[in-house]
């Protein structure tokens, strides 16, 4: 039986998934079963954030397997001691929360905001506002979480809470950040939702409504985090720092892992036995992460990402066929004039080049470390298919 025969009678048919059973992969180059090569624009939706089984990562991955692959929560290991000392201090944090994914990340953060209200000023303010168009994972929770209707389908019933505010509508925040509320969650940049940036004086709104309340604010970084943006936090290009601001996608390279960074307000919110992760803070994983950030945190890495940015900017602006370009750095959305998206992905495969969709648009997530000679490579084929 063919692999996608094999595959389709085993696995659930929960994705919408495309004919291509890839086999490996090199730099920013996937190839698939039948040797043909493909320019990665998505990086796995934004995880292979060093490409393809770099060398400096597989080294790294490898020697943790050879040494110790997981042991329980209940010891500790040097690997993780080092990756949380470095992630807290490069991005300005005192403590973390090791988990496995960018839904169970945000999860720690909800229930942080909860019992950390529910600790200072006791039960009624639980509420957390969330944004229209956001998304925040798949989780019976955090899918409440996320503010689109498409979503809160079937799965009846679903965690109350959640109160949603039109993005950028400063009004409404107001409005709806009474004293039942203990957070307020966002993404600076809505990327499933069409990569769609905050505007600066909404996000300026929400750090001082929510410093006046001792509403926490939490910043899904997901997508967003470890240098997607050109800065190792995209907080930074509004100028502000989340109480939490939670981690995955890119963070290990490629390995499953979600971390909720806190600030001391929150740092010891959680007590033993209040909250835990089996794999969370897996070896193997946290010696991905810690090669990603060495990679990331190194002098001129992150200036080079908003090059790249800069000049994948430039010239998707001088195809006819487009009429926008959103998101900051090495997350790109680009809105087209008359094309549908979902085909252009599709035309996009025969020609060997992988792309993604956010809502209408066509999105782009390189890898972090792609080079200008593969940039323009994939550049020629989407200018191709945009004519
Ligand atoms: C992908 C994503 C998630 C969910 O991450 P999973 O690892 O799939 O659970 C949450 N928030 C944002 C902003 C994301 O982009």
């Amino acid at each position: 039986m063919s692999t996608i025969g094999q595959f389709n009678k085993y696995v659930m048919h929960s994705y919408g998934r495309y004919d291509l059973v890839m086999d490996k992969g090199a730099h920013e180059t996937a190839t698939d079963e039948d040797g043909k090569e493909y320019i990665d624009f998505g990086s796995g939706i934004g995880t292979n954030s060093l490409g393809y089984c770099n060398d400096d990562w597989v080294n790294a991955v490898c020697e943790q397997v050879h040494k110790i692959q997981h042991t329980s929560n209940y010891y500790y290991t040097k690997v993780q001691a080092d990756f949380a000392k470095s992630l807290c201090e490069t991005a300005g944090y005192t403590n973390m929360f090791f988990g496995n994914s960018g839904a169970e990340a945000n999860e720690c953060a909800i229930k942080i905001a909860r019992k950390y209200s529910f600790d200072k000023y006791g039960k009624g303010r639980h509420k957390i506002i969330t944004l229209v168009n956001s998304f925040h994972g798949r989780t019976l929770c955090t899918l409440s979480a996320t503010g689109q209707d498409v979503f809160h389908n079937y799965f009846f019933p679903f965690v109350e809470g959640f109160v949603n505010v039109e993005a950028n509508n400063i009004a409404d925040l107001r409005e709806k950040l009474d004293d039942t509320v203990c957070a307020v969650m966002f993404e600076y940049i809505q990327g499933e939702g069409g990569v769609m940036a905050l505007e600066k004086d909404f996000v300026d709104e929400i750090f001082k409504l929510c410093a006046e309340k001792d509403v926490l604010t939490i910043a899904d970084e997901v997508q967003t985090g470890v240098g997607r943006s050109g800065k190792l936090l995209c907080g930074e290009h509004f100028g502000h720092k989340a109480d939490l601001t939670t981690l995955a996608k890119g963070l290990a390279g490629g390995l499953p892992i979600g971390v909720c960074l806190s600030g001391e307000k929150c740092a010891n919110v959680f007590t033993p036995g209040t909250h835990g992760s089996t794999f969370g803070g897996n070896p193997i994983c946290c010696a991905g992460g810690l090669a990603v950030l060495n990679k990331v945190t190194f002098t001129g890495f992150l200036d080079e990402v908003t090059k790249k940015g800069e000049y994948f900017r430039e010239k998707l602006l001088k195809i006819p066929e487009v009429k926008s370009v959103s998101g900051i750095g090495l997350m790109i959305g680009i809105e087209l004039k008359s094309k549908n998206a979902g085909e252009v992905v599709k035309a996009a495969l025969d020609k060997g080049l992988l792309l993604l969709t956010a809502k209408t648009k066509v999105r782009l997530l390189p890898p972090l470390t792609i080079s200008y000679e593969e940039i323009d490579k994939g550049l020629t084929i989407l200018e191709e298919l945009f004519k």
